[in-house]
């Protein structure tokens, strides 16, 4: 890998190597630019990751946040990645594309944001992603008749076939998921073979056979082949300016060492907590006072259902089955919609869900997990409608690196609401139409968003359609926060796109 001295001036510097990071990253290097990106976690080797959650490395973000509102959302596990690759070692690769109609649900129904940014052009880079990293999916798509995809979809598991019994019966629509994990081995440029087939379950805790996509496997390794430095380890906790106001450098943390790097430009793709906690504490690109706020989650309730039989949702990827039937359901009270997913889940990621989202204790909760091997799951991913109510504030309690640690509030509308009590009726009917015998709701929600939204007017977001800050024409930002609205797809494959367009344009400007 090619390195760079801290007084080297770099032409980006790039927070952050989960799925916005890491495809910019690529893409800049790939076209001759000197670019340094910084990770606060560390570089793992495939060989590190286990299926055993317990001695699976730690590849969440486990600092110390402050969760309030109504409904505190989980960080940790359930919602930060840290390390080369960020989120994308341990994301579900569950890669639904975005629907049309939530890019422009303002317009729709009078509520929510639309997006700045056309359909048609982000398909474009969807399409793009979706060849880099490798996204199996059916051809034909049900709800899209132009799609097609790469690999032909990964093999249903259990729960899989169970939501699709139950839909058939219902009368809703349900196909195999569209997944970023390959159905046959890939030579991955600049990485090596990918191997298909594994049929693992435990992709949450790292996928040591590439089955998955992640960018530490992907987009990272082309852009160290094409110049890019990667310092993992390294926490960036300041941003240096001149007297224009224009960015010259960051501070950085390696080791307990204080050290700086300059730059012509920089890039925070740091995830929808860390680039809002950097920015509210260095006090920059907030001439709209909106870092921070819209803070938005998926609504991600689940329904599980107890079976007769062994269903053994650890086994196979476990979000095989997918339904959009839900995106605009007719008897909507509601605007926007969701998505439904078939769910199987590793025991411990069972047994807290149920703990902090169904409220179980003591003997209840251990007849529940005894229950373990019999359920399989079903899972919604909800539209949330932006809130200057939700947002993220800095304390006055410092952190390991020693900044102020984020508290997060979340307290959902009465949109959000109706939308999970659709959902929970709908998943329930699905579980009981397979067979279940009993069902158990979990309550949760899922995702980091909206904290530094894009907007065409300076006074509505904290960024333009590109990325760029409205107030700081070399400060860029790439990752969830500056999502305007949540969408009912999950963010992965939207964030990669986004990542290459925002590379796009700056390679333009
Ligand atoms: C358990 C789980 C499952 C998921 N499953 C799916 C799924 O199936 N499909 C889907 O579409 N999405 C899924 N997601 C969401 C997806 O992972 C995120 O949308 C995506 O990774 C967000 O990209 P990002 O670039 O915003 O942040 P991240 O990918 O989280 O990357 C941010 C990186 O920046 C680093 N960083 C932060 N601050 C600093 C700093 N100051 N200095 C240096 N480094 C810093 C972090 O360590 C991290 O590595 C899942 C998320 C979780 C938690």
């Amino acid at each position: 890998m090619k390195t760079y001295q801290d007084d080297d001036e770099v032409d980006v510097v790039v927070v952050g190597t989960g799925a916005g990071g890491g495809p910019l990253l690529a893409r800049l290097a790939a076209r001759g630019l000197r670019v340094v990106a910084f990770e606060a976690g560390p570089n793992f080797d495939s060989t590190d990751f286990t299926q055993d959650e317990l001695t699976a490395p730690r590849i969440n973000w486990l600092s110390e946040r402050i969760s309030g509102g109504d409904t505190p959302t989980a960080f940790g596990p359930n919602n930060s990645g840290m390390g080369v690759g960020g989120g994308t070692l341990h994301w579900g690769a569950f890669t639904p594309r975005p629907d049309p109609r939530d890019l422009t649900l303002r317009t729709e129904t009078g509520v929510g944001a639309d997006w700045p940014i056309a359909h048609a052009e982000l398909v474009r880079y969807l399409v793009e992603v979706e060849r880099d990293i490798g996204v199996s999916g059916p051809t034909p798509y049900p709800w899209d008749a132009e799609r097609t995809y790469l690999y032909e979809p990964v093999a249903r598991n259990a729960p899989a076939d169970l939501m699709a019994l139950g839909c058939e019966r219902l009368g809703v629509r349900a196909t195999d998921a569209p997944a970023a994990m390959i159905s046959r081995d890939r030579e991955q440029p600049h990485h090596g073979l990918r191997r298909a087939g594994f049929n693992l379950g435990s992709i949450h805790q790292g996928d040591r056979f590439g089955t998955k996509a992640s960018t530490a496997i992907t987009y990272l390794p082309a852009a160290v082949a094409d110049g890019a430095e990667i310092r993992p380890n390294s926490m960036v906790t300041g941003i240096e300016r001149d007297g224009s106001g224009r960015v010259t450098g960051v501070t950085y943390l390696a080791d307990g060492v204080e050290r700086r790097q300059r730059c012509a430009a920089l890039v925070l793709a740091g995830g929808g907590v860390e680039t809002p906690r950097l920015l509210l504490h260095t006090g920059l690109a907030n001439s709209s006072g909106l870092v921070g706020r819209n803070f938005l989650a998926h609504g991600a309730a689940q329904v599980w259902g107890r079976f007769d039989e062994q269903i053994r949702g650890y086994r196979g990827y476990p979000s095989a089955l997918i339904t959009e039937d839900f995106v605009r359901p007719q008897d909507a009270d509601f605007a926007g919609g969701y998505l439904v997913q078939s769910l199987g889940v590793m025991p411990i990621n069972f047994a807290t869900n149920l703990v902090r989202g169904a409220g179980l204790w003591g003997k209840e909760l251990m007849a529940a997990l005894d229950d373990y091997r019999f359920s399989a799951g079903v899972g919604m991913n909800g539209e949330f409608l932006p809130s200057e109510d939700n947002l993220l504030e800095l304390t006055d309690e410092l952190d390991e690196w020693g900044l102020p640690r984020a508290e997060i509030s979340l307290s959902p509308g009465e949109n959000e609401k109706a939308i999970e009590r659709h959902a929970i009726t709908r998943m329930t009917e699905m579980l009981e139409a397979a067979g279940a015998r009993s069902t158990r709701v979990v309550l949760r929600s899922a995702h980091t968003l909206g904290t530094c939204r894009m907007s065409i007017d300076p006074s509505d977001g904290v960024v333009d359609p590109d990325g760029r800050s409205h107030d700081i024409d070399n400060l860029w930002i790439c990752d969830n926060s500056t999502f305007p609205s949540s969408l009912s797809a999950n963010p992965g494959l939207t964030q990669m796109a986004l990542a290459l367009r925002t590379a796009d344009r700056m390679l333009a400007g």
